[in-house]
Parts: structure tokens; sequence; C-alpha cells
């Protein structure tokens, strides 16, 4: 067997603040996914770039022959926020940057397939899936579109996210549901604009609008049973412009979440009797865009297990949590492990660490080794060590 190449703490932050340094957000990651296809190409792993656009898969066999095949994914695209950080590696694109941590999630699989290139020690393949536009666009969903799954077969896939609040060298591995589903709606209410001092001259749209603020999250706290948990928030308002004109179109928007996809049938379905009826009682048309966005992430029970082992022998059972809720945010992993089992974990970024998303979040360098390592232990606990559960 060759020697096993392990990239240092230097290397991976330099590839980690390389990228940091220069955010790029939804489908335009072209410098971050030409940088990953050409580490990956060096390492001698057979690439494949432009699914979806920017997204790479590199394949890497293993010297012990024939074997079942599994993916690594990593996600790659910034957000659209100013950072505020002051560091050396900060954002050069203004209004761009890696809030979500991708750069670190971007680094630790390509530590990974360095260790794995330079001593394939098991039986079978390993897909390193990079992909584009995890924030809003579900670039997931696109590669897998553009055949993730029939060009590169597999029998299971894995991701991970930093978790800010979880100590850095602590993990959590949910068995089941992990991350919401994710839908969002934007409506308008047209109604008849008016002097203010002549209302019965208008319809309101904006005494109907505030009602539906109120009525809508009714249907979470009172229409469904209080163990599913549900969320629909209102999270913008937009209306009039002046002090005596009731004005003629308000728009609303917002998000609604839960776990259940028939749950989330029936909240939709009841959202768009609510929005009718409000309509109707107060004159006004309503333009409803109700988009059902990411399905929730959830992990398959039985791979959850060996991703729980395979951390316990990394960062010792105290540190593996398995009791964690789930979190209310959503991930585009949910449409690769709608398609094959898979396993989505959190590493801990550190209770100290900014949230995702804030301005000065940063993803915290001492956990890209950590990272690296557990994409190799679960690789060759998988692939070597005949972990891998049994397709059904
Ligand atoms: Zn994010
Ligand atoms: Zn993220």
């Amino acid at each position: 067997m060759s020697e096993t190449v392990w990239p240092t703490l230097t290397d991976l932050q330099a590839w980690r603040h390389d990228f940091h340094r220069h955010p790029e957000t939804a489908f335009e990651e072209h410098r971050t996914s030409g940088i990953v296809a050409e580490l990956l190409e060096g390492w001698g792993l057979e690439v494949h770039t432009g699914l979806a656009g920017t997204g790479v898969v590199g394949v890497l066999r293993g010297a012990r022959g024939d074997g079942p095949s599994i993916g690594l994914r990593a996600d790659m695209d910034a957000l659209h926020v100013t950072e505020l950080n002051d560091v050396p590696h900060a954002s050069v694109n203004t209004g761009r940057m890696h809030a979500c941590g991708h750069d670190g999630h971007t680094t630790m699989l390509l530590g990974g397939a360095r260790v794995l290139a330079s001593n394939p020690d098991f039986a079978g393949t390993v897909h390193f899936i990079f992909q584009p536009a995890e924030e809003n666009e579900g670039g997931a969903r696109a590669m897998i579109e553009d055949g993730l799954f029939e060009r590169f077969p597999m029998q299971a896939v894995y991701s991970m996210h930093n978790w800010p609040g979880l100590p850095v060298g602590a993990a959590a591995v949910h068995s089941g549901p992990v991350m919401a589903a994710f839908d969002i709606f934007n409506l308008t209410l047209t109604g008849k604009g008016c002097h203010a001092a002549m209302p019965h001259l208008g319809k309101d749209t904006l005494l109907a609008a505030c009602q539906l603020v109120t009525q809508l999250p009714a249907l979470i706290s009172r229409e469904q049973e209080a163990h599913k948990p549900a969320i629909l928030s209102v999270t913008s308002f937009n209306a009039g412009d002046t002090y005596n004109v009731m004005p003629e179109q308000v728009k609303l928007r917002g998000t609604v979440r839960c776990f259940d996809m028939e749950q989330r049938s029936r909240i939709e379905q009841r959202f768009r009797d609510v929005i009718e009826a409000t309509a109707k009682l107060h004159g006004l048309e309503a333009e409803l865009d109700y988009r059902v966005s990411y399905p929730a992430t959830i992990n398959s029970p039985e791979h959850a297990e060996v991703c729980a082992e395979i951390l316990t022998g990394l960062l010792g059972a105290a540190s593996v949590r398995r009791e964690l809720p789930p979190s209310m945010a959503s991930e585009d992993f949910s449409f690769m492990s709608q398609a094959c089992p898979g396993v989505y974990i959190w590493m801990g970024n550190g209770e100290d660490s900014a949230s995702l998303h804030n301005p000065k979040y940063d993803f915290n360098d001492r956990v890209l080794p950590l990272g690296v390592r557990y994409w190799v232990e679960l690789t060759l606990g998988l692939l070597r060590d005949g972990k891998l559960p049994a397709a059904k």
C-alpha cells in the first residue's frame, strides 16, 4: 500500500481562507469549482465537471477492487451577506460572504479526497460530490436532474454541516428527521385605493393583510397536532407610502416549515382556503404564488448508526449527541437523501461561534482536521470494514 498523505492544518486553512476570500453565490461558483476540479485531478481522481453548471464529481476507485459505491457531498456556495469580520481572509467580493461555512465543507471534503486518493485502501467507489447553490436555489436537485445518480450510481450518500452552538469536537447524529421541509409564498392582495378620509369608497388591502398576519400562523397553533413541529412565518409586509392614501396593493411574503409531507400538503391547502376566504370577505383579488421548495431531510436510521459509531471512534461517545431536536432550518441535501439512503450530520463549530448567516460568522478552522478524519474513517468503515448497511 502507498503512504497515506494527510493535508496539514496549514494546507486546509490555506484552501479554506482562499475560498472564504472569494465567495461565489448560487450557480456562479466558477472559481471555486475550478479549484476543486484542478486539485482532484492533481490527486489522480476521475473528475466530471459541469453538472448543474458548476457542480463537480470526483470519482475514486478503491485499490481492493470492486465493491459498493457511496457519495460524499459538500456544498460550495456563499450568501448575499456583507461580511463584518475584520480578518485577513475576509471576503473581497462586496455583498457576498461564506456566512454558512460552505468554504469549510468544501475544504474538508477536499481533504478527505486527498487522503483517500493517496491510499485508496478500500473496495468499491467513492463519489466526491461538490454541489452548487445549496442556499435557496436547490443545486442538489439541479445535479440530480442532470443525472447525478444515473451517471454515478451509489448505495448511500453522506453530508455534514458545521453547527454553531455545538462545541468543537462534538457532533450530532439524528436518526430520522434532521432538517425541516421548506416552502415559501408570495401573496399580492389588490383592492381599491382611495382617500384615507373616505375608506368607504375603497377596498382596504391593509386591514385584510393585517388579519392574515395574525390568522395564518393560527393554522399551525390551532390546527396542527402539537407534537408535530411546524412553523408558518410572515416575513415581509409591503404596502403604502404616505399618510392620506389607502394603498391599492399589499404584498406579503413568508415561509412554511415542517417535517411530515402529509401535514405539509394539509397546511398548504388550509393556507389557500384562508387567503381565498379573507380576499372574499374584503372584496379583494388575491394572487398567491406558493412554492413547494425543499423536502425534509430524513436520515436513514441504519446508516445513521454507522455514522454515529465512526464519530464515537473519532470524538468519544460523550461528544456524539443523539438526542438533539431536529432543526426547523432546511437543506437541499434532502433531494439526495430522498433519492438514496443518506445521512446528514452536524459538526460543532463552537459554542462561541456566530450563528449561521450572521455577518460575523466564520467557519472554525479547528474543525477542518476533524471533518477530514470523519470522511476518511467513514469511507474506510463503509467500504473496507463492511459497515455499509445492505441495500433494501
Ligand atoms: Zn445556509
Ligand atoms: Zn449551509
